[in-house]
C-alpha cells in the first residue's frame, strides 16, 4: 500500500514535471519577437549547394535543396526579429567548406548555424541531432536542440560533440543541426512539407534567440556538458577541402554517415574512434 502510495506521488511529480517542461517550452517558443536581437549576427550556412547535392547515391529528396529552403525561412525569422543575418549561399550553388568557415570568420559577436538533413543506407535510422565542436558553441548547440528535437515528432539522437570541418575552423560558436533522415520516409515526407521546414526554422530561430539561457534553466539534467559528450570521430577535413572540390563534400557525408551507422553500437564507435582520430 505505501508502495503504491509512492508510486502515485512519483507519477504525479513525472507529470508534473512534464507539463512544467512543456510549458516553460511552449513559452519559450512563443517568445518571439523581443530577446537578444541587438547586435549580433548570425551566420546562417545551408549544406551543400550546386553539384553537391548533399545526402548519398540515388537518394529521392536532394538534400541541398531542403536545407537551403529551411536556411532561407530561418533568415526571414531571424531578420524579422531584428537580427542581422548572412547567408553563406541563398542559392543552389556551390560552396567550398573554406569559403563558409571564411565567410562565418569574418565577423565578430556571431554565430554560425549550419542547416543539414541526414541520410543513410538504413531507411529506419531517424531523428535529430545537433553538433558542436568548441566549449563555446554547446549553450547554442544545448538550445537549438533543445527547440528541434522538442518541436519535431523526430527521434531525439541528442547533442553531439564532432569536429566537422566548419565547427573545427570557425572561430564564432558554431552548431550544425541535422534535421532529420530524408532516407526515412516519414522524415523525408515531413520534410517535404512548406509548413514543417517552417516549423525547423522557427525552433531553431527559438534556439539562437534562447542560446544563452536554455542551458542554464536545465544544466544539470537536460543539458548536456561538454565534458559529459565525448569527443565523437571523424576523419580529418582539411585534407579533403584543401582539393576544395565536390570531393571534399563526398568524404564530408561519407564520413558522417559512417559514424551516423556505427553510433548505435557503442564497441563500433570506440573502434571508429580510434581508426578515425586526426592525424
Ligand atoms: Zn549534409
Amino acid at each position: 500500500m505505501r508502495r503504491n502510495f509512492s508510486g502515485i506521488v512519483l507519477s504525479l511529480a513525472g507529470l508534473l514535471f512534464i507539463h512544467l517542461a512543456c510549458n516553460s517550452h511552449a513559452a519559450k517558443s512563443s517568445r518571439s519577437s523581443s530577446g537578444d536581437s541587438s547586435s549580433i549576427t548570425v551566420v546562417i550556412d545551408a549544406g551543400h549547394g550546386g553539384r553537391d547535392r548533399g545526402g548519398i547515391p540515388g537518394q529521392r529528396v536532394a538534400e541541398k535543396d531542403m536545407n537551403l529552403d529551411v536556411a532561407l525561412r530561418l533568415r526571414n525569422v531571424l531578420s524579422a526579429s531584428g537580427y542581422q543575418v548572412i547567408m553563406t549561399r541563398s542559392t543552389d550553388v556551390f560552396v567550398s567548406l573554406a569559403e563558409r568557415v571564411a565567410i562565418a570568420n569574418a565577423y565578430r559577436n556571431a554565430v554560425f548555424v549550419c542547416i543539414h538533413f541526414n541520410a543513410t543506407g538504413r531507411s529506419g535510422a531517424s531523428g535529430i541531432e545537433t553538433y558542436f565542436y568548441s566549449r563555446d558553441s554547446l549553450p547554442l548547440a544545448s538550445a537549438i536542440h533543445y527547440y528541434v528535437a522538442g518541436g519535431a515528432p523526430s527521434d531525439n539522437r541528442g547533442v553531439r560533440r564532432r569536429g566537422y570541418y566548419v565547427l573545427r575552423k570557425t572561430s564564432i560558436p558554431a552548431v550544425l543541426v541535422e534535421c532529420g533522415f530524408l532516407t526515412n520516409p516519414t522524415e523525408a515526407a515531413y520534410a517535404q512539407s512548406a509548413s514543417y521546414r517552417q516549423r525547423l526554422a522557427n525552433e531553431i530561430a527559438a534556439g539562437v534567440r534562447g542560446r544563452n539561457s536554455v542551458g542554464r534553466g536545465f544544466s544539470t539534467t537536460r543539458v548536456a556538458t561538454a565534458e559529459s559528450i565525448p569527443l565523437q570521430p571523424y576523419i580529418d577535413q582539411t585534407k579533403v577541402s584543401q582539393s576544395s572540390h565536390g570531393k571534399s563534400k563526398r568524404s564530408h557525408k561519407k564520413s558522417a554517415r559512417k559514424k551516423k551507422n556505427s553510433s548505435k553500437p557503442a564497441g563500433s564507435e570506440a573502434r571508429a574512434a580510434s581508426a578515425d582520430r586526426e592525424g
